[in-house]
């Protein structure tokens, strides 16, 4: 007989491999769901704000229910081990934030992890509450085709380039590196 795979083991799965990083967003997965009392959200009422895009997003994904598709993960590109989570139900919202010192000189990939699997929540991370409401809900848009290149796009992501309604690929940039 299969045994069932633990919430570890899943991680493992979906991620490809074990490492720190997939400990610390187990480890922040489990904080979240404790904090906002909530287990897994099949639709979006929990929402995730990860600051990062490292490995640890990925044990987020399969055990909080947050995930790209749904809508209720968003991405900040900040370079932070830093997850804020939103429970729409009842309003709840909590961030997490990675200590510094966790990963130290001389100590091996596999004692980190040990220590990350392990250690009392409070030693890991810093807890606040997030200065931000919850971001709406994922909207569905009216798409456009692409004057160009003939691709159906969502309407908010169309530029008017010259009176012709563009896609962002298609779209000359002009950044002028702003
Ligand atoms: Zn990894
Ligand atoms: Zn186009």
């Amino acid at each position: 007989m299969c045994k069932r795979a633990t919430a570890w083991e899943r991680c493992i799965e979906f991620h490809g491999h074990s490492c720190p990083g997939l400990a610390i967003g187990y480890r922040a997965a489990l904080a979240a769901q404790q904090h906002l009392q909530l287990a897994f959200s099949p639709d979006e009422e929990l929402v995730c704000v990860t600051e990062n895009d490292a490995c640890g997003v990925d044990a987020i994904q399969v055990l909080t229910g947050c995930s790209i598709g749904k809508g209720n993960l968003l991405y900040r590109d900040l370079g932070k081990q830093a997850f804020s989570f939103f429970n729409r139900a009842g309003g709840k919202r909590i961030r997490i934030v990675l200590k510094p010192g966790v990963f130290k000189e001389g100590v091996s990939r596999d004692e980190v992890q040990k220590m990350i699997l392990e250690a009392p929540e409070d030693q890991l991370f810093a807890f606040s509450q997030p200065a931000e409401l919850p971001p709406e809900r994922a909207r569905i848009f009216t798409s456009v085709v692409c004057a160009q290149c003939g691709e159906s796009t969502a309407e908010h992501k169309i530029r008017l380039h010259e009176g012709k309604k563009l896609c962002l690929t298609c779209c000359p940039d002009y950044s002028r590196g702003w």
